[in-house]
């Protein structure tokens, strides 16, 4: 194929509108799989469950003559940085928008992703088998918020292939083919990775210049590593090796790479005889930050060998978390986990139990603050490494409180696309959140598009459940990180009987230490069982011992001196004994705290989400 016959092309459409299910569709229209096969690219397991796409997939596929590669796109919220690189190889969309839904918050933040690299969007309108259809609706939205014309929107339903041939017909008269030069020396990027533990690192590679064949020498521009090629070849959607990848197509490269941090998205790849000084580098794509950090540990102290392992590996496939060791005195050895956001945080975790077959306990999520530490030399030397400003992620480093000019915390612009009539239930639950209410405009009669700016520790909790209960899920959302505010921090305490307990302490805004310490009080007098004296549990403010919430449970009515005195006779002790070795087990597994005793699974109980 020349690159005239090209098309490379992807579909955006907010979560649901049916974007796995025209996947499959184009790929059985092109003879790639047999009819009735469902969700090819959806490949993991946890994509397949939560109907989510997780992580990019590409196919390529033959049409009249044109060779069309299939670009896809995850479809959630915590994935936009997926969504980015997969169009820096896009050069056209199809925005896909569910006739009975209309446009939703995600459609509207993949149409400006696209909108500002200058793609190629084509609006597709799907479902409209559905008796709730309402096209005509869609397109007066599709009109106001984007500009297009009804003539430019297709008509479809990728469940019965209803009008999907002219989506291909768009693609091939609509997308421009890419521009590429197949006379030049091999030049290609990187636009997803992925670690295979037979063959190592696996490139996908959009080639823009030349070729690339198994046994060629190539160079990395950023790494600045020389390799063998050890094999090339297409996705159909498995991977099918082929002699040589040309310019304008896309494909994988196998070659010695190590590590998939080798092979980092945006990473130019080169012919190796071409001098570094005259290759022009792709423009590195941005990483991605965690935004949203959790402890992970084993259920079972034993297995932390074998989830050191799973974790590892699955880190080699998903280069956007963080991982650092982290240790605690109830669960063990474990680590403090960045991930982009809460669903990240439990793909992760559902790949963690689906794919590595391990028992975890994944912590209540906390995001990053940060301290500007007080102008201050000595202050600034013999506390912080000199530093003017301090990540904050673990309560035990929690600055002293005189050392600190300011604490910051991180904010989201919150999109909503809610019914008119919820407007006021939003903006309550948004302000109670302490957002700060932004732009509200109607996108059509009956709905408006309402932006917040809230901070992201309000949202990583459950603010979106909270927005879907309320609105019985009408409202859809989108959010994008959007800088740091300055804000009050303290460390929240839970004393039980006086004495802290470290692995409840935790950070967080002022404004919302007194609910958070209603909560964990209760879920405390829930998990902990009755002792032999009275217990008071409190959760005060940094090292105040005043109450912010406060609970005691009483000591056990009868204990097992009362139980003899009374039940001697008549099988008596030989239910003692049982009772006794019964409550010795059970003794392994509590953790002391002081003189308390507190069942294990009341740390995960509590702490977990
Ligand atoms: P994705 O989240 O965008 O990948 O959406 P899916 O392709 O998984 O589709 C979500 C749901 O909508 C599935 O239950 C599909 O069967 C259904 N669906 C997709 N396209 C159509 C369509 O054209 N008509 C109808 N009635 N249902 C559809
Ligand atoms: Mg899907």
């Amino acid at each position: 194929f020349t690159p005239e016959k090209i098309r490379n092309f992807g579909i955006v459409a907010h979560v649901d509108h049916g974007k796995s299910t025209l996947a499959d569709r184009l790929l059985e229209l092109c003879g790639a799989v047999p009819p009735g096969q469902q969700q090819m690219l959806d490949k993991l397991q946890v994509e397949r469950e939560r109907g989510i796409t997780v992580k990019a997939q590409t196919a390529a596929l033959k049409y009249q003559g044109y060779l069309l590669n299939l670009i896809d796109t995850p479809g959630h919220v915590d994935f936009s940085a997926e969504v980015s690189r997969s169009l820096a190889v896009c050069d056209g969309i199809l925005l896909l928008v569910a006739a009975n839904q209309g446009v939703q918050a995600q459609t509207i933040a993949n149409f400006w992703l696209a909108f500002e690299k200058n793609i190629q969007i084509i609006p597709v309108i799907n479902k409209i088998d559905l008796p709730g259809a309402d096209i005509k609706s869609v397109e007066t939205q599709l009109k106001n918020l984007f500009e297009f014309n009804s003539e430019e929107c297709l008509h479809i339903s990728a469940k019965s292939g209803l009008n999907v041939e002219k989506v291909l017909d768009a693609i091939v008269e609509r997308v421009p083919a890419p521009t590429a030069n197949v006379n030049a020396p091999f030049r290609a990027m990187i636009f997803d990775s992925y670690f295979d533990h037979f063959r190592g690192a696996i490139a996908h590679i959009v080639v823009k210049e030349g070729s690339v064949r198994k046994g060629d020498k190539i160079r990395s521009y950023q790494n600045d590593k020389s390799y063998d090629v050890t094999e090339v070849g297409v996705m159909r959607p498995e991977m099918v090796k082929c002699t040589e990848v040309r310019a304008g197509q896309v494909g994988y490269l196998v070659c010695n790479m190590r590590t998939v941090k080798e092979a980092v998205v945006g990473e130019t790849l080169f012919a190796a005889e071409t001098p570094k000084e005259s290759v022009q580098s792709f423009a590195e794509i941005k990483g991605v930050k965690p935004t949203v950090y959790a402890g992970l540990f084993p259920v079972e102290t034993a297995d932390y060998e074998s989830l050191k392992q799973a974790v590892e590996r699955l880190c080699l496939n998903d280069p956007s978390v963080t991982v650092t060791p982290d240790a605690s005195k109830a669960l063990g050895l474990g680590w403090r986990i960045g991930f982009l956001g809460v669903l990240h945080m439990e793909v992760f975790g559902a790949r963690l139990s689906q794919e590595y077959d391990a028992s975890v306990i994944l912590c209540q999520p906390s995001v990053e603050y940060r301290a500007k530490i007080k102008d201050n030399e000595s202050i600034r030397k013999k506390r912080y490494d000199g530093m003017e400003e301090v990540r904050i992620l673990d309560p035990s480093k929690f600055p002293e409180e005189s050392d600190v000019d300011s604490f910051l915390e991180p904010m989201v612009k919150v999109r909503m696309i809610v019914p008119n009539e919820m407007m006021g239930t939003v903006n309550g639950l948004c302000s109670e959140c302490r957002g700060e209410r932004g732009e509200i405009s109607s996108i059509d009669t009956s709905r408006l598009m309402i932006l917040w700016r809230l901070p992201l520790a309000e949202v990583a909790v459950d603010f979106f459940e909270r927005l879907k209960k309320l609105t019985s899920g009408y409202a859809s959302f989108d959010y994008e990180p959007d800088g740091w505010q300055e804000t009050r921090l303290v460390k929240l305490t839970i004393l039980i009987n006086g004495k802290e307990v470290s692995e409840f302490s935790q950070i967080l805004p002022a404004a919302m230490a007194r609910d958070r310490a209603k909560t964990l009080v209760q879920r405390l007098k829930r998990e902990i069982p009755r002792q032999q004296f009275e217990v008071t549990i409190k959760a005060c403010i940094g090292s105040s011992t005043k109450a912010l919430s406060q609970i005691v449970i009483q000591p056990m009515k009868r204990d097992f001196s009362q139980l003899l005195k009374g039940n001697f006779g008549g099988g008596g002790m030989e239910r003692l004994n049982k009772k006794l070795s019964h409550q010795k087990k059970g003794k392994e597994r509590m953790k002391m705290v002081g003189n308390i005793q507190i069942p294990k699974e009341a740390f995960l109980n509590v702490l977990k989400n």
